[in-house]
């Protein structure tokens, strides 16, 4: 489990400081897009099994706060401020500066560094399928507009780990709908129950500074960036998928 795999990062819910996650490239031919290492080798890896390689291309992925802003200027000044509010974020509230982020495009040779084309059929529709089981999911879908404050992004995924995506896929649910459904199983209540194909898991959650559960209950902990931590842990013995 990445700790901060469920980092909530919106305009609600800026990043408090910047660290720089442990980078790594998830394609070797375009060695200045990186994401954070596990989120790396797990895209590297969805893209594997759909036989993606040289035709999906990693466009943008981890972004440092001078970047984003960078990228926030220069859209302002080409695109305007309507277009710029609605397809970029505020320096601070990207989740591009976790690392765990990445846009994606079908290789082309002019590729549209804001809105890549990542379409919904042939190669890139098969990375769709797989991505959950990758642990990703499409972060700005649509119909989420009013929650994610975010326009569809149909290039954008997000890492958060096998066992959320594939239960926020099977749901609906974006990832703010998602927290708030596990913020409403404190620990010490009846766990949420993610019956997934990665395997079936309990997830709770400690609201600020609550105390940890004692270590031999075996629950992860990752912290959320909303004052809490979400924990995980196995149900029962991981079935083969
Ligand atoms: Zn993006």
């Amino acid at each position: 489990m990445n700790g901060d795999a469920l980092a909530l990062v919106n305009p609600r819910h800026p990043l408090a400081e910047e660290g720089r996650p442990h980078l790594a490239a998830p394609d070797a031919r375009f060695p200045r897009v990186l994401m954070e290492r596990r989120a790396a080798a797990r895209l590297r890896a969805c893209i594997a099994r759909v036989g993606g390689q040289g035709q999906i291309v990693p466009v943008s992925g981890f972004r440092s706060r001078a970047e984003q802003q960078a990228i926030w200027e220069s859209t302002l000044a080409a695109e305007g401020e309507a277009f710029t509010r609605r397809y970029v974020a505020l320096p601070g509230c990207s989740e591009h500066q976790t690392g765990l982020a990445i846009d994606l495009a079908l290789a082309a040779e002019h590729i549209d560094f804001v809105r890549p084309h990542f379409p919904t059929q042939g190669v890139c529709g098969a990375f769709r399928r797989a991505a959950p089981r990758f642990g990703f999911i499409l972060r700005y879908p649509p119909h989420k507009q009013a929650i994610t404050s975010i326009a569809h992004e149909p290039w954008h995924f997000r890492y958060v780990g096998a066992p959320h995506a594939l239960f926020m896929q099977e749901r609906g649910l974006c990832l703010e709908e998602y927290l708030e459904l596990v913020h409403a199983h404190p620990w010490g209540t009846p766990p949420l129950r993610l019956d997934t194909p990665a395997g079936a898991y309990q997830v709770g959650y400690l609201p600020g500074d609550a105390p940890a559960p004692p270590p031999e209950e075996g629950w992860h902990m990752q912290p959320d960036n909303c004052g809490g931590r979400v924990l995980i842990r196995r149900h029962e013995r991981r079935r083969a998928v």
